[in-house]
């Protein structure tokens, strides 16, 4: 459903109002409330656990970490409000929200989110990776939802704080690829139906120790090509990280899964016919003469970090960069003529994750069961620069601690 147009002016001015009164209250008050000074940034002071875990803890949880299921001691919370806007930031025991059975985001799922990681560099010293471009992006996905933008610096600070009070759970590289994941995610968080933008909002930041996202070395996985469901259409949420959009792609994971295949590529909701991205990843090919290929963006597809970092050192590694739109059917052709010669998705979590063939009702097309040479190059680089293995020749590290 499209909005008339006349909302569309209204919303815009909607957002603009709200950030330019966002704005004016971090300046120093507004004019009918020139009593009240806030402060410029948010610091998000600690109120720390009375009960903090044990080394031993940690080290069981950094032992067998799994994936977003062993979480820190602490999270980092900020609430806004229509009228004062962000505050009641604090970094606090990690624990459970109350909600009302009305709060907004249950029912309209007004939310956004982002995934980074914290890595510990062999000196002890923890990095994170391009962060301002995670606070850039969601800011970009909250104006989308109709939720306020936190700035730039608050969100660096509140993934810095956490990180700071919960630097124990960090885990060593082990090997290379344990971290700290990071979920930032901003909701709804107001007791009301009616459906409009929510005018209280609840910000907050949770860390879980990941270990390497391939266990027992990098597995190529199965694709499946749904012609069934779409991701995200013309107009829609498909560029913003919302939850949404991971909602309503399970159930082509599912019709995936029942074909042997654990992620779904979608192609544009309009034609069919052009490639885009998996439920939660980047894809990219890599051709015989060496061209790397991923999908242009659309303002249907997500823009990856780990996707621009890729494209931005392919060309150290001897690749010939290609974003551009490429159908479906040009890598079946391509693949089946042995003129692709490895694909592979890509995103935060996973870093690269190979391709051993796509899967589709007209049949498969199959790349290999190991792991692509050109795909195991680029993901060391990627992993190299995180760990501090590397040069850092992008400026693509912040340092925590
Ligand atoms: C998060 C996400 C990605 C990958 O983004 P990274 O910043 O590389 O982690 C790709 N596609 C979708 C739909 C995503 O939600």
């Amino acid at each position: 459903m499209r909005l008339p147009s006349c909302w569309d002016a209204r919303l815009r001015s909607l957002n603009e109002e709200r950030r330019a009164g966002d704005e004016e209250r971090r300046a120093g008050g507004t004019s009918d409330l020139p009593s009240i000074v806030l402060p410029m940034s948010l610091s998000f002071p600690l109120t720390a656990t009375d009960t903090p875990s044990t080394p031993e803890k940690i080290a069981a949880v950094h032992a067998a970490p799994g994936f977003g299921v062993h979480f820190t001691d602490h999270m980092a919370v900020a609430t806004w409000r229509q009228g004062s806007g962000w505050g009641e930031d604090a970094v606090v025991p990690y624990g459970p929200f109350q909600l009302d059975p009305s709060t907004a985001v249950l029912h309209y799922a007004q939310e956004v989110f982002e995934g980074l990681k914290a890595y510990r560099h062999d000196d002890g010293s923890i990095w994170l990776f391009r962060p301002k471009r995670n606070a850039e992006r969601l800011r970009a996905s909250a104006r989308r939802l109709m939720l306020p933008e936190l700035p730039v610096d608050d969100f660096l600070t509140s993934i810095e704080q956490l990180v700071t009070v919960d630097a124990a759970w960090v885990p060593d590289a082990q090997g290379g690829e344990a971290s700290l994941y990071l979920r930032p995610f901003m909701f709804a968080n107001e007791s009301f139906l009616g459906v409009r933008a929510a005018q209280q909002v609840t910000y907050c930041v949770i860390a879980s120790p990941v270990g390497p996202y391939f266990a027992g070395g990098v597995q190529p996985v199965n694709i499946w090509v749904t012609d069934q469901y779409s991701r995200a259409g013309k107009g829609g949420t498909g560029a913003a990280k919302c939850g949404g959009n991971y909602a309503s792609s399970l159930i082509a994971q599912y019709e995936g899964a029942e074909h042997g295949c654990s992620q779904v590529l979608f192609a544009d909701a309009g034609t069919g016919v052009n490639t885009e991205e998996l439920g939660g990843m980047n894809i990219m090919v890599v051709t015989a003469g060496g061209e790397l290929i991923t999908p242009e963006l659309t303002g249907t597809i997500l823009e990856g970090v780990t996707r621009d970092s890729i494209l931005t050192i392919a060309s150290e590694l001897g690749l010939n960069p290609v974003a551009r739109a490429i159908t479906v059917a040009e890598i079946f052709d391509r693949i089946d003529s042995g003129d692709i010669v490895e694909a592979f998705a890509c995103g935060t979590a996973a870093v690269l994750t190979p391709v051993a063939e796509f899967r589709s009702h007209h049949g498969a097309h199959v790349i290999g069961a190991e792991p692509g040479e050109r795909t195991l190059q680029i993901r060391a680089a990627i992993l190299d620069v995180q760990y501090g293995r590397a040069a850092d020749r992008h400026g693509w590290l912040r340092r925590v601690l």
